[in-house]
């Protein structure tokens, strides 16, 4: 069996450009690794596309012979769908083309692209797309899920932003999406995640933005939590658009602004980005500094790249990660109570509860638009469990869990589909609410066979 296997890929190995990985080849351990160390699995080959031609193969190979298949843009997806056992993990991550049309206001994204390297290429010319807050995440999957980020409140969320796309289908043939060519496809696209294909190429609309933005921390003492997040909420309703506020509780990692004795202790940050001109957002974030006598801040001008690049000291590969996300229109007093309480019993000194705030253009987006319909949803809350060893295991995922359940009661519809773990599979119905009925008809359509399963499934019977 496994030696008809080997000969099997190695006849598959001279249709593709790209390399094709087996178990026990030096760099399988290394390439098959994704973000979340929770998810340890082992494919039975890795092929490594370099074209869209890779990928046709990739998909008509496993077709025949009948292989689960998972694709790979990032790895960074939190239930780790992007490695499979036994079957083929199709990885993009080595095709990072991106064509900038300065002119235009467009970039063409190839689908292995980290969030830094799109917002590096746009840079070069004072243009950005609105991305997530973490530049290793990988534009394909953040993309297909949503995406939202320091920008989407101005600019909305990344599939807002989307104008068409390249997609290899179950079939193992193509096709092009946009609202003029296939718009049933590209509307499921815009947020259905991998349920529909595989896309090798992104189309953006491009934003003047930056290069440089007033950004930065503001970090307060967690016996003042309760003002601070009620003055927070509060705050976020009614700012414009050009601003946008996160609430972050954890405990404070050794950043050099903040004296010495507050390292490892609970905090609250404010995260702050202003899209707009900076004298213009320095008068708009005053109020911030009178929510509590802060421990300190660091807020300035900087590049947006280094923005964007803030918090991947906090966010590296390799640490166990178990995600529970909850969507919010407001953030009652109870929902702050609860916040607090739960922030005050963190687990591990790498756990934390983050608010991330959208609204603004995010919300002026027609709920059934498209497949990501969440529009109601002004904060998305991550409970984000992460720590290092498995002995950590029970007692990180109980808290998250149970916090989860607490909330739950302030939440509003919808979840986030990239936020979902790997046990939530009951939640992705729920999470596309009203849409879900439209993504299994265009799922029968597109992918009848369920081809495309590792991903947050839309099961097609
Ligand atoms: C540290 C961290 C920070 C994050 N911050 C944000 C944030 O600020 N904003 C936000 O919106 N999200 C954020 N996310 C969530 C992120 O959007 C998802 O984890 C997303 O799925 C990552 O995409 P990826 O390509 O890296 O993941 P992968 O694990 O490679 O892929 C994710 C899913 O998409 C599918 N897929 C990937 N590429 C393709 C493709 N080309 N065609 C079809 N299907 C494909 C995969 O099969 C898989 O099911 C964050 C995640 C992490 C881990």
């Amino acid at each position: 069996m496994e030696q008809l296997q080997r000969a099997t890929f190695d006849e598959f190995k001279s249709h593709v450009r790209g390399d094709v990985v087996l178990p026990g080849d030096a760099n399988y351990d290394e390439v098959r690794q994704i973000w979340n160390a929770m998810v340890d699995r082992k494919p039975a080959a890795i092929v490594r596309c370099t074209s869209r031609d890779d990928v046709v193969q990739a998909v008509r190979f496993a077709r025949r012979h009948e292989l689960l298949v998972s694709v790979r843009g990032g790895g960074h997806n939190i239930a780790g769908n992007a490695a499979c056992d036994d079957g083929l993990m199709i990885d993009l991550s080595l095709m990072k083309r991106v064509e900038v049309d300065a002119k235009a206001r467009r970039a063409t994204v190839e689908p292995g692209c980290v969030l830094a390297d799109l917002d590096a290429a746009t840079q070069a010319h004072g243009l950005a797309t609105p991305l997530g807050i973490n530049s290793t995440t990988g534009v394909a999957g953040l993309t297909l899920g949503g995406g939202f980020g320091w920008l989407s409140r101005t600019y909305g969320m990344t599939v807002d932003n989307l104008l068409s796309a390249e997609v290899v289908t179950a079939d193992g043939g193509l096709a092009h999406a946009s609202e003029l060519e296939n718009a049933d496809l590209f509307w499921g696209l815009r947020g259905g995640g991998g349920n529909f294909g595989i896309v090798t190429s992104f189309e953006f609309h491009l934003h003047p933005v930056g290069p440089d933005v007033l950004s930065g921390l503001i970090v307060f003492p967690f016996d003042q939590a309760k003002a601070v997040l009620t003055q927070f909420a509060r705050f976020t309703e009614t700012m414009p658009d050009e601003l946008n506020v996160w609430m972050v509780t954890r405990k404070a990692p050794p950043l050099p602004f903040l004296p010495e004795q507050v390292h490892g202790k609970e905090i609250v940050a404010l995260a702050l980005c202003y899209a707009g001109d900076p004298t213009a957002g320095e008068k708009l974030i005053e109020p911030l500094r009178s929510f509590g006598k802060a421990y300190g801040e660091h807020v300035g001008v900087q590049p947006y790249t280094a923005w964007q690049q803030a918090f991947d000291p906090l966010l590296t590969r390799g640490a166990r990660n178990y995600w529970k996300s909850h969507n919010f229109v407001r953030l009652s007093d109870d929902a702050i109570d609860t916040i607090i309480e739960y922030a005050g019993r963190l687990p591990s000194p790498l756990c934390e509860i983050f608010i991330g705030t959208i609204g603004g253009q995010t919300a002026r987006v027609a709920a059934d638009a498209m497949a990501y319909s969440s529009r109601d949803a002004n904060y998305v809350m991550n409970v984000h469990g992460r720590w290092e060893t498995a002995a950590e295991d029970g007692r990180c995922i109980a808290w998250a869990r149970e916090f989860f359940a607490r909330s739950q009661p302030f939440a509003s519809g919808g979840a986030y589909i990239n936020f979902l773990t790997q046990d939530e599979g009951e939640r992705i119905e729920f999470a596309y609410g009203a849409m879900y009925g439209r993504l299994v008809e265009l799922k029968k359509k597109y992918d009848p066979g369920n081809f495309f399963r590792m991903n947050q499934n839309i099961k097609p019977d």
